[in-house]
């Protein structure tokens, strides 16, 4: 029939085919990186829409980053005239957003809540421990941030969490704290954003059923890497469990398609389940599962190494990849002297790829780290390579942005504290700490925000705060009736920033910054539309009413909330106003949502051509033509944190099965001998990932250099050998090959002659001035250049230069 026939459908593989006419039902598809998932769900939305089985309004899918919701949202429009605004597309915090803002009464927040990021929230457990007095040794404030992120991603309040003992009880009542501090100043983290959204639904049956009846359509890309809250919304959205819609009999079948690859489930750390999954399966009585086995990003060389590589994880699912690309260019191995040389290289590689024809964007540099940015940005910015850096400090978290935003958030909500506290003495007017600490017990005193507690405090304090107060006040007046711009131009100056940092010596670049802001202002009220006439109800393309059937009926036939006028699918929630006082969201509070919310992806080089810098973490779902991973060594890929659990290790597997897999036709992996990081040289060695990677598949590129200890740079192919047990210590076991070479060779003998010069041998124990007594578990070159892996238990394992570091045998 003509709907099987359509051009959308072209270009699909039998089974991708398959997963995209499903019919209307619950379906589960693994596959592995590159296979086409992203594609099949963003084609099924397109198929469903363009065949009439659901209207824009009736589709939910989400994405794993912003990034990856415009993309979709962007290919989408390209296949099909449709108003991408009806759809409910984007990231489990954007999407939940959307959704507290449309609801903001029911789900007791102020209209114009802010967002925290990690930063502000961190803040604000800071400001909570010295208000109450916490000891921070014992319950160190980011360590707190992460048990209640973890219990609000577990859907657990303060009041659920069961304390067996007495540390437990301290922390959690240190989270209901927390909550008290959020609720009054109108603010929300991440976390909170989730388990708001969920308890409304779950609380609230006209709301629920009214979005199950909604969502016909529920589509969730990268679903291994979603946590167990966010598995029990979907789960709920979709009807499913003991939320089932009263009338669930009437309603005819909805679907939800998960997209999954356990072999990229990278989120552990922050609670995702790959476990989802199965649970899926079951609780859906799932009877479509489908797998991909195809690959369409990349030549054959690469992939084996992925498929190679990941074959070494004993928790698998199971599923291979294959190609029909052909082997393409070799897998090149590059092992540098410094992590300099290595940016060095990287640089002259990019100038090279560049010079014969690849654009700077197809060319990704991807990290472990984020700390491993820095000189790499560095040689970028030498050389005058244009680049962006995604996931790294974002834009909105640099800390002259930080302060502007506060000044704004100021102006929306007096109360937010998190703000007052960042604003208030900066730039520097003359309140101290005391003063603020006045201020504090004043306001914990009688139950007020700062910002109302400021005409208590007396004094000189009292007047410089009462000042402060009043300059905000003031500037909330002025720019009452202002455009966005003016307002966030107003601010700038009066707050005194841009006087401060004209006058700091290194002020520059954050003036620019600054600048950069009120073009990102601009480039944001003109993308969202504020401003611009909007005509209600309009009639796509396909004839389709933008509206999903059940909002023609008025709120009060279905049962709902007044409430529900304002979901006017025709706009973003941001743009509608409230029911009752017709009031809508200032462009200001929709533009600091923005900040809070956006990955950064806007900043202002867009669309420059620039080389791409980011972790593997946020790599996930791309590609490119050309990827570089770097710092492929012991402690930092896989991480030291992961190395000493097998799961760990697992996961740090997984990281580099992502990484592999987003090169499309040219792949380098690197390492350095010699790295600085946080402030000391290490050296490491090359990461045993090497040696779980195809021979076959692998080049060799570092020049011959005499200088190199570990004889691996002039042998032109990748030497690997056997475990061979001769050692007891992890590291020889992972690099036999490198051990048995030093047994034989010079660097043997350069062995022996660092532990004769330095008395040194495996075992020894030693004293360090600084990190006190260690044990010595191997020795590596000579002269200058010997050094010494040493274990302090009090430090960790770190190696040590011999000739600079002062050691003592104990
Ligand atoms: P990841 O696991 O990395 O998220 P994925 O499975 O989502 O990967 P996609 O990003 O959807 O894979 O697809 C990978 C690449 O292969 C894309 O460039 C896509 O356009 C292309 N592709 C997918 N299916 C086909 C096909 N049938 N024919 C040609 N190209 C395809
Ligand atoms: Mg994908």
């Amino acid at each position: 029939d003509e709907s099987s026939n359509s051009p959308l459908l072209q270009n699909l593989n039998p089974e991708q085919l398959a997963a995209v006419t499903l019919p209307a039902t619950h379906a589960l598809i693994l596959a592995g990186a590159g296979s086409g998932k992203t594609r099949v769900l963003t084609t099924r939305i397109a198929w469903l829409l363009q065949t009439g089985q659901v209207s824009p309004g009736g589709i939910l899918a989400v994405t794993f980053t912003n990034k990856a919701a415009k993309e979709m949202l962007t290919r989408l429009t390209s296949m099909l005239p449709v108003n991408a605004r009806g759809m409910w597309i984007g990231t489990f915090h954007g999407l939940c957003n959307r959704f507290l803002r449309a609801h903001y009464k029911m789900a007791n927040l102020p209209q114009s809540f802010q967002i925290l990021d990690t930063q502000d929230q961190l803040s604000a457990i800071k400001r909570l421990c010295k208000q109450f007095n916490i000891d921070d040794e014992r319950f160190p404030p980011k360590q707190l941030m992460w048990f209640i992120a973890a219990c609000k991603e577990d859907g657990q309040r303060a009041k659920d969490v069961p304390a067996r003992d007495e540390e437990a009880r301290k922390k959690v009542e240190i989270y209901a704290l927390y909550e008290d501090q959020c609720q009054r100043e109108g603010v929300v983290d991440f976390g909170e954003l989730m388990l708001r959204s969920y308890e409304l639904l779950r609380d609230n049956i006209s709301v629920r059923e009214h979005y199950q009846r909604r969502f016909r359509h529920i589509l969730i890309d990268e679903f291994q890497d979603t946590n167990k809250l966010q598995y029990a919304w979907i789960k709920m959205l979709a009807g499913q469990g003991p939320h089932a819609p009263s009338d669930a009999a009437a309603i005819p079948g909805g679907s939800v398609i998960a997209v999954g690859d356990d072999d990229q489930s990278i989120y552990a750390f922050r609670g995702a389940r790959v476990g989802n999954m199965a649970d899926f399966v079951r609780e859906f009585s799932v009877t479509h599962q489908i797998k991909l086995e195809r690959n369409y990003r990349s030549f054959g060389n690469i992939l084996d190494s992925a498929n190679q590589l990941i074959s070494h994880n004993t928790n698998r699912l199971g599923k291979n990849l294959s190609t029909d690309a052909g082997p393409g260019e070799p897998v090149r191995v590059y092992e540098s002297v410094s992590d300099f040389a290595e940016a060095q290289w990287f640089v002259d590689e990019v100038k090279q790829l560049v010079a014969d024809g690849t654009s700077r964007k197809e060319i990704a540099l991807l990290y472990r780290s984020n700390a491993q940015s820095r000189v790499m940005e560095t040689a970028l910015f030498n050389a005058s390579v244009p680049y962006r850096v995604y996931g790294g400090l974002r834009f909105f978290e640099r800390a002259e942005i930080k302060h502007a935003l506060a000044y704004l958030r100021l102006l929306e909500n007096p109360n937010d504290d998190t703000s007052f506290m960042r604003a208030v003495n900066f730039p520097p007017r003359g309140i101290g700490a005391r003063s603020i600490e006045q201020l504090q017990d004043m306001a914990r005193s009688s139950g007020c925000s700062l910002h109302d507690g400021v005409s208590a405090v007396s004094g000189k304090a009292g007047t410089n705060l009462r000042a402060f107060v009043a300059k905000l006040d003031v500037l909330r007046e002025q720019t009452s009736a202002m455009s966005l711009r003016e307002i966030i131009e107003l601010v700038l100056t009066h707050s005194g920033l841009t006087e401060h940092y004209k006058l700091e010596k290194e002020g520059q670049d954050r003036l620019e910054n600054l600048s950069e802001l009120v073009n990102a202002a601009e480039s944001f009220v003109s993308q969202e539309g504020f401003g611009r006439d909007v005509v209600a109800l309009p009639v796509d393309e396909l004839g389709n009413s933008m509206r999903s059937p059940n909002l023609n009926q008025s709120p009060a036939s279905q049962g709902l909330d007044a409430n529900f006028e304002i979901l006017d699918e025709t706009l973003p929630e941001l743009l509608a106003p409230d029911s009752e006082t017709g009031e809508t969201l200032s462009p200001l509070v929709a533009f600091l949502t923005h900040a809070a919310l956006e990955s950064g992806d806007n900043q202002a080089q867009a669309g420059q051509d620039a080389v791409q810098l980011m972790t593997v973490h946020s790599s996930k779902g791309l590609e490119f033509d050309c990827v570089f991973i770097t710092g492929i060594e012991e402690g930092l890929f896989p991480h030291e944190n992961a190395m000493n659990d097998a799961g760990g290790l697992e996961e740090e597997r997984r990281l580099m099965y992502v990484a592999i897999t987003r090169a499309r036709k040219r792949l380098y992996l690197s390492h350095s001998q010699t790295r600085m990081l946080h402030g000391q040289t290490r050296y490491n060695l090359k990461s045993r990932f090497f040696l779980e990677l195809p021979e076959s598949a692998l080049k060799w590129i570092t020049p011959k250099n005499p200088g190199f200890s570990s004889g691996l740079g002039a042998s032109s192919s990748w030497e690997k050998h056997s475990a061979s047990g001769k050692r007891s210590d992890w590291a020889s076991s992972v690099f036999s090959g490198r051990a048995e070479q030093a047994d034989q060779g010079p660097a043997a003998a350069s062995q022996r002659s660092a532990a004769a010069a330095h008395g040194l041998r495996n075992g020894t124990q030693v004293f360090h001035a600084k990190f006190g007594e260690g044990k010595v578990l191997m020795l590596e070159g000579s002269g200058d250049d010997a050094r010494a892996q040493i274990n302090f238990p009090r430090h960790g394992v770190k190696w040590l230069a011999l000739s600079v570091a002062k050691l003592t045998i104990v």
